[in-house]
């Protein structure tokens, strides 16, 4: 549980928030590392970001309360990931690049746990539109389970590719202990208001030896550290904990995992989108279906320089 120290309503836009400890180490001192807005939606709020003085972990605080949470994740937040709503002439493109991230996120975990075989048990946590999932059934043959919270996602899922998945979260959702082999959270945890309490869930329905992924934004990279409270991973406030391998390291093994293995990337391109914000950008989902052609014109010059850009950690642990 994290510690709520107050609740309040912020002055400038009315939000409930609250103030918490530590959400690692429970430490009730930290510093101010930056202030920002909303840029995806372009919502009234400005939102810090703080270092724990004891543990180093970052994390928003003070942070919008569990229900004021919601008014950030709106339909849109779904729609824009649903490639079927992009225009039909990007959209061979768009498949292309996600097929690409799925097949990465693939290699990454086959070099330490080895082949993904067909009856291998899979649940990915925050499965979204499913992509990882239907990557892995193509390709591996592997038929997963995806688990996320939206109903227009879930729906979209269960109806359109046809794919198995459970509505809800870890906390509601009712899995039989030590039934996965594999568990994976892509861009999810970062979402989670207590993430001490998520790992220990995936603890619960990991099988010993079974193995959990995370992709997260890499906050101690190039990127994050000079762009600051323009850098479009930053995503504050539906981003609500940064992790580092070191931060990582420590939850992951008060929770019942070992850390085996931390990589650093990013994604042709990427850099483009934290460009449109340093060029003025303030609303993306707005102007959502120009998004790719504006970080395309923005990020090419940098594509020869992307290994210095890192935007993610894929870390790897084992169920111990
Ligand atoms: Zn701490």
């Amino acid at each position: 549980m994290v510690e709520i120290i107050r609740s309040f309503r912020a002055l400038e836009h009315g939000e409930q928030q609250e103030e918490i400890a530590c959400p690692l180490c429970g430490s009730t001192s930290d510093r101010l590392i930056l202030k920002a807005r909303d840029l995806l939606f372009g919502r009234p709020g400005e939102y810090r970001l703080a270092q724990c003085l004891s543990c180093n972990l970052k994390y928003v605080n003070p942070r919008p309360t569990r229900q004021a949470l919601n008014r950030h994740y709106p339909d849109r937040y779904y729609e824009i990931s649903i490639q079927d709503n992009a225009p039909s002439f990007i959209q061979p493109f768009i498949r292309a690049f996600s097929d690409g991230i799925s097949k990465r996120r693939v290699a990454y975990l086959e070099r330490v746990i080895g082949r993904i075989a067909p009856e291998t048990e899979v649940l990915d946590v925050g499965c979204g539109t499913n992509l990882l999932l239907s990557y892995i059934k193509r390709a591996r043959g592997c038929q997963g389970l995806g688990l996320d919270f939206n109903r227009m996602v879930v729906q979209y899922v269960r109806d359109q590719l046809k794919m198995p998945i459970v509505h809800g979260t870890l906390q509601t959702a009712d899995f039989q202990a030590a039934r996965f082999d594999l568990v994976t959270m892509m861009e999810y945890l970062e979402h989670e208001a207590d993430p001490r309490a998520v790992l220990q869930k995936a603890r619960l329905i990991t099988r010993m030896n079974g193995h959990l992924a995370l992709e997260l934004p890499d906050s101690l990279g190039l990127p994050a550290r000079i762009l600051r409270s323009l850098w479009w991973n930053l995503d504050l406030p539906r981003h609500l904990v940064f992790f580092t391998p070191d931060t990582l390291r420590r939850i992951l093994d008060e929770c019942g995992f070992e850390l085996l293995t931390v990589k650093r990337f990013t994604l042709p391109l990427y850099i483009g989108l934290s460009l449109g914000q340093v060029f003025g950008q303030r609303h993306w989902a707005k102007n959502w279906r120009w998004v790719p052609v504006l970080s395309t014109l923005l990020g090419a010059p940098f594509l020869p320089f992307q290994i210095a850009l890192p935007e993610f950690i894929f870390a790897i642990a084992r169920a111990k």
